[in-house]
């Protein structure tokens, strides 16, 4: 079975060559006489591989010294609970943009523990764009202002950050971590599960401004509060070891071709050849508004239910898997994360192209 081009939301699409590498050592890393899944956590041979993958992501992302790199379980969605948990002070009050399912989620976990004030939301268009913002908007007084940085289900991505001033932002970068350049210093904290555009499901990358950890509310469990796993290396428990060394095998794959740099260029590029056929198509449309939209997750429409349906059986069949739109909106949805090789997203549009004649 040749590999597919996978235009999964997540669990994503892997570079192959990651997986390559991973193939070879798998049974005994580098001589260690064991795999990676089998290795001590606290062994000198696994620190090497969590030490690696930090100082990689360090380094990708220019990550300044007064942040901390955490490796968790419980994907981005815990974090909808250690913000607030870890950020509310006693005035417990947090500014939050509404731009689709999942803001709304951690929107609601927020609630939980403190007052949530949403700022500004895109659901009167079924999130289809990414609401203007002022600064007049936002509390001074607000513990954090939360924003998801890139919305995986509707395809949208916000144009530039929310004019916050002094107020720590902090982003949820699920979908669009390392796709293109971000300052990190313009974040209080950013997190990301690492099944869309990092690695395999396992393990959610917190980078946290050190100055915010060490205040978390009296009922935060352990876990839960930062300063646990500030102060132990990200080792206060067994950690997800396996999905952070295949992270790792991703951070130096992205380094040998140019960084994010290169990576956003690449992205957009990609974005623009499916863009570009869709604004031109007679067929096919794209959902999302265009200054908003997405280099990462593209969602578009036919002119019916049953063409969409159609067209992703018949795409699955030349090897264009998993174009399936989320439950909740329907239609397609191409995913192209860094590890999308553009020659996938070229067949797609190929594709496209074919679909639209024969189905006029
Ligand atoms: C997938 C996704 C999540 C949920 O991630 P889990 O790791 O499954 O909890 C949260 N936010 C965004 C933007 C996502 O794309």
């Amino acid at each position: 079975m040749p590999r597919v081009y996978n235009f999964s939301a997540g669990p994503a699409t892997l570079p192959v060559e990651v997986l390559e590498k991973a193939q070879k050592d798998l049974v005994d890393y580098q001589g260690a006489g064991m795999s990676v899944m089998e290795m001590s956590h606290r062994s000198p041979e696994y620190k090497g591989i969590f030490d690696g993958a930090k100082e990689k992501l360090k380094t990708l992302m220019s990550v300044p010294d007064n942040y901390e790199i955490l490796f968790l379980h419980g994907g981005a969605s815990s974090q909808f609970a250690m913000v607030p948990l870890n950020l509310f002070s006693d005035k417990r009050k947090a500014d939050y943009i509404n731009t689709g399912a999942w803001s709304k989620k951690a929107i609601a976990e927020a609630k939980r523990y403190g007052t949530v004030n949403v700022v500004a939301s895109s659901e009167d268009k079924t999130f289809s764009y990414i609401p203007e913002l002022s600064a007049d908007m936002f509390d001074p007084e607000a513990d954090y202002v939360h924003i998801t940085s890139n919305n995986t289900i509707y395809g949208t991505t916000f144009p530039k950050l929310p004019p916050v001033g002094d107020v720590p932002l902090v982003a949820d970068m699920s979908s669009n971590i390392l796709a293109q350049v971000y300052d990190v210093n313009d974040f209080g904290v950013i997190y990301a599960g690492a099944q869309k555009n990092i690695g395999p499901a396992g393990v959610a990358i917190v980078i946290v401004r050190k100055d915010l950890v060490g205040s978390a509310l009296d009922v935060t469990p352990n876990m839960f509060n930062y300063k646990t796993h500030l102060d132990n290396g990200s080792m206060f428990n067994t950690p997800p070891t396996y999905a952070i060394y295949m992270a790792g095998l991703v951070f130096e794959w992205l380094l040998e071709r140019g960084g994010v740099v290169e990576m956003q260029k690449i992205n957009e590029e990609k974005a623009s050849w499916l863009y570009g056929f869709l604004d031109n198509s007679s067929l096919f449309k794209g959902t999302a508004d265009l200054a908003s939209r997405s280099t990462m997750n593209v969602p578009f429409v036919t002119t019916s239910e049953e063409l969409d349906a159609k067209f992703i059986k018949e795409a699955a069949s030349v090897g264009l898997k998993t174009l399936k739109g989320h439950r909740t909106v329907g239609g397609m949805r191409a995913s192209i994360y860094n590890a999308m090789p553009p020659e996938g997203v070229k067949k797609l549009v190929e594709f496209m192209k074919k679909f639209e004649l024969s189905n006029k």
